[in-house]
């Protein structure tokens, strides 16, 4: 007997949305469930409402710098209600798109928390299907560490959930979670101090960004607290938190405490014993390089595999991952190498490839490194100056380009055509032999001596 579904989608995130709607191109007949909104974290509590958040941040340093362009501004205030208002209007416009491009493509889509009773089987609000194909997509959740009193922190969830600033707020994390929002917050008014465990933030990012931004940020009076180890937060009569320390520091005055402190995959209560399917220490469902579980049929793509935890990291792995199973294209697999990224912080950086301590420990000697510090014409005219820095990683006689590293004005739009050439193998020679666009901050990177 036939089974209900080709392929059975756990998940309405980046993922599972991209792998049900390419599925369905090819003929596959496809459901999704999905148990909250669709679009799951990057349109809902992630990178849409974030990027939002940021152009609002970026617009304030505008209008502080302007009046050095000649402008006669007053501005009167921010009104964070009314970002808020816009942004959540701008979410739910998304989230019907999404349901509308479902039913349009076909895709079935059910309302539900679903979960697995067998390596062909899914029940979903209430009822039972049978599918030859299932994909794991659920994504992940943000954490909260265990110390008492961590309950009356906000997560980045909570972040879009605001519906006034808070004044004073206490960030604990170092990821780019932390600085995202740190940034946000301060370039509209707030008082901010960022807790991390360890030496500082975004500490698998090349040191020369983590320098750089943490200058900068420290520039816009950010307070960055290190090794500090969170063991307890309390609320006084007035409202106001405090957070302790392993070290016997205490933070305290804050409106506001905001875990960044990481992610878990969601992975409870989905029925993976049932099916047989593996998950590692952390939670997280492993998955080979194409996306298949240890259970035959039954795949995986995004946070949810514990691998770069991105929203086009997941479009593209669930999409592979359809061509392969109903498109008849048998390598079809996401290579996971050379993925670029930014960071949406004030200012943004834009990164790509292996960082300079990762390219010593591999290549050693054969390691030859370009970098550029400068102030971008941006500022020329502005009191307030915020640094650029660029960083050029090669390897061997030939110099093949393996990190390039931005920060500064621009960095976010840069990076993703200097993307295109570092995997199509670009070297050093091809960089400089590439006319620059003048005047652009970009040029820097193919004039580096
Ligand atoms: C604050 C923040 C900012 C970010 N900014 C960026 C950015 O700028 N750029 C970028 O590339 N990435 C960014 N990310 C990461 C990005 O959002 C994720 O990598 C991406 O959303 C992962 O997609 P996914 O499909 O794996 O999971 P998700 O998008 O999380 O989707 C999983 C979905 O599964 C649903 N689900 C879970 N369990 C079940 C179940 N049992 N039954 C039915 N449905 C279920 C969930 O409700 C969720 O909707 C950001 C993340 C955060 C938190």
């Amino acid at each position: 007997m036939g089974s209900d579904y080709d392929l059975f989608v756990i998940g309405g995130g980046s993922g599972g949305l991209a792998a049900a709607q390419r599925a369905v191109e090819y003929g596959a007949r496809v459901g999704l469930a999905e148990s909250g909104r669709l679009g799951g974290t990057c349109v809902n509590v992630g990178c849409v409402p974030k990027k939002v958040s940021w152009y609002a941040g970026s617009f304030a340093h505008i209008l502080h710098d302007a009046p050095e362009y000649g402008f006669d501004l007053k501005v009167a205030g921010h009104d964070w209600g009314r970002l808020k208002a816009g942004r959540d209007a701008y979410v739910g416009r998304l989230n019907d798109i999404y349901r509308a491009n479902l039913d349009r493509r076909g895709v079935e889509f059910f309302q539900g928390r679903a979960r697995l009773v067998g390596a062909n089987e899914i029940e979903v609000a209430g009822s039972r299907y049978s599918a030859a194909n299932i994909l794991i997509a659920t994504g992940g959740y943000p954490m909260v560490p265990e110390v008492p009193g961590a309950e009356l922190g906000i997560t980045s969830d909570g972040f879009f959930d605001l519906e006034t600033r808070p004044q004073r707020i206490l960030i604990a994390g170092s990821g780019y979670v932390a600085v995202e929002l740190g940034g946000v917050f301060r370039s509209l008014g707030s008082e901010v101090k960022i807790l991390t465990r360890q030496d500082g933030v975004l500490r698998s990012f090349d040191p020369m960004l983590r320098e750089v931004l943490m200058d900068e940020m420290r520039k816009e009076d950010i307070g960055i607290e290190t090794h500090a180890v969170p063991i307890g937060v309390t609320r006084d009569e007035e409202g106001k938190l405090t957070l302790e320390t392993e070290d016997c520091r205490t933070f305290g005055g804050y409106d506001c405490l905001l875990w960044a402190v990481g992610r878990a995959p969601a992975t409870g209560r989905l029925g993976l014993e049932q099916a047989g399917v593996r998950k590692d220490v952390g939670g997280f469902v492993p998955v080979d390089d194409w996306q298949s579980t240890n259970v035959e049929n039954i795949y995986a793509v995004g946070d949810v595999t514990g691998r770069v935890a991105l929203t086009p990291v997941a479009i593209a792995a669930g999409r592979r991952l359809a061509d392969r199973l109903f498109g008849g294209m048998e390598d079809r697999r996401l290579d996971y190498e050379n993925v670029p990224t930014v960071i949406f912080s004030h200012p943004p950086i834009g990164t790509i490839g292996m960082n300079e301590p990762e390219a010593h420990a591999r290549f050693g000697e054969a390691v030859k490194v370009y970098v550029s510090r400068f102030n971008p014409m941006v500022h020329a005219l502005t009191e307030r100056k915020v640094a650029s820095a660029m960083k050029l990683i090669t390897v061997g006689e030939e110099e093949r380009v393996v990190g390039c590293h931005v920060i500064g004005h621009g960095a976010d739009e840069m990076m993703q055509g200097f993307a295109v050439a570092i995997r199509m193998g670009a070297t050093k020679k091809d960089f400089d032999d590439t006319v620059a666009i003048h005047p652009t901050s970009a040029e820097e990177l193919v004039t580096l001596r």
